[in-house]
């Protein structure tokens, strides 16, 4: 598909090619949709084969935050960026100082955090050149690691969804089956122990799982079985694609509740299949809401408690999901897609209606002047 026609194809409002020879900085800054507030989303490095993979990561991923803020309910619209290089080798101050003039080109339009490649200290340099950047440390007046939040947002949005499905949203005695022992993972175990859920936990690293062993009590299971095991709730917390082909057949599961992105190989094929298996599965990018419900906290000077607070919303956007799910019968993914999609017009009507009033008033002392 030719370069505009992708752009068009899911009316990208703005799409920035950077780059400058002297840094090797090569990046776009993709923004989706800014009808609910400025762009927000992280700045993803990676070493892409091609400009045209990168754009066309650049331009999924950006659209996916326009969704995911819009149901997170939050101020904010689509945008993320890429920078091709390699983590690992590639990053220089040069490189993020000069990406920061980048984003601070475009004036508040996109704000930039880190994502998959770029950390704390990358955002640190971008904010020397601009100070359209979240996710910075709390040293410096950010809101540091957002997994605690994340993980708050996938506890209560878990609830919901027991709720709907056990008739009441305790998860005592419910045997939760946890895909990865990383930092939402822990801090997930932690609401689940106190709430006396039965844990079992994996990782590929065996450090890792014995942490959360030693923590809450849970039990260890083989990383390789996680899928076929007798649990109530899945919890996926590590990587993207475990809802698929192969996997499906295995699950005895109920819920799928965690806080991965993109858990669905194919977003609509899978929500079908597990919508008439009768899996009952929260949609990823509203469940793990927290971590941009964190970094939009700075906005207003952060504080964790607001934040968690906020989080705990994400518990009756599920149900919202799911009485819309049951009303048109159709997938959660899809309902969570007409949630934000139903947002991003009122709230768009709700602006466009205002800015006429203005326009129509300023005009009222008018005269004019020729006939
Ligand atoms: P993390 O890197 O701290 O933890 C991920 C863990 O998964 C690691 O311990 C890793 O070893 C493990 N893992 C990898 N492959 C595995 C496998 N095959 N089986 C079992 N475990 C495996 O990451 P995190 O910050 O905890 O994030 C977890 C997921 O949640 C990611 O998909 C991330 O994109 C998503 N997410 C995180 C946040 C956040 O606030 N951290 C916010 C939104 C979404």
């Amino acid at each position: 598909m030719d370069t505009f026609e992708l752009i068009e194809k899911n009316d990208h409002e703005q799409v920035v090619f950077c780059s400058n020879k002297l840094v090797g900085l090569q990046a776009i800054i993709a923004i989706h949709d800014t009808s609910l507030g400025p762009a927000l989303g992280g700045t993803r490095m990676w070493t892409y084969k091609s400009s045209d993979e990168a754009l066309k990561d650049v331009l999924r991923l950006s659209r996916g935050m326009t969704y995911k803020a819009s149901v997170a309910g939050l101020n904010l619209g689509g945008g993320k960026a890429v920078i091709i290089g390699d983590p690992n080798k590639d990053k220089t101050e040069d490189l993020f100082r000069f990406f920061g003039r980048f984003v601070e080109g475009l004036a508040g339009r996109y704000i930039t955090a880190e994502d998959v490649g770029t950390d704390v200290e990358d955002m640190e340099f971008v904010r020397m050149e601009t100070k359209y950047v979240t996710g910075i440390s709390r040293a410096l007046g950010g809101s540091g690691d957002p997994s605690p939040v994340t993980a708050y947002g996938v506890y209560v949005g878990m609830k919901a969804c027991a709720q709907e499905l056990f008739g009441n949203d305790s998860l005592e005695g419910k045997k939760i089956a946890v895909q990865g022992a990383g930092s939402v993972a822990r801090y997930l175990c932690d609401h689940l122990a106190k709430e006396n859920a039965e844990i079992l936990v994996c990782d590929i690293y065996e450090d890792k799982v014995k942490a959360i062993v030693d923590a809450t009590g849970a039990k260890a299971i083989d990383h390789e079985k996680i899928y076929e095991v007798d649990a109530d709730i899945f919890a996926p917390c590590a990587l993207g694609g475990i809802v698929n082909d192969d996997t499906i057949p295995k699950f005895k599961f109920k819920i799928i509740a965690g806080g991965a992105n993109n858990q669905l190989l194919d977003e609509h094929k899978h929500a079908e299949v597990l919508l008439k298996e009768g899996i009952l599965y929260a949609p990823d990018y509203a469940i793990n809401a927290g971590g941009l419900i964190n970094v939009s906290n700075e906005f207003e000077g952060y504080n964790q408690e607001r934040a968690l607070r906020q989080a705990e919303t994400i518990y009756q956007r599920i149900q919202q999901i799911i009485t819309i799910s049951k009303e048109r019968n159709i997938t959660t993914h899809d309902a969570a897609s007409r949630l934000a999609e139903d947002r991003i017009r009122s709230i768009s009507q709700v602006k466009q209606i205002y800015s006429g009033v203005s326009n129509f008033s300023g005009r009222l002392g008018e005269t004019a002047t020729r006939r």
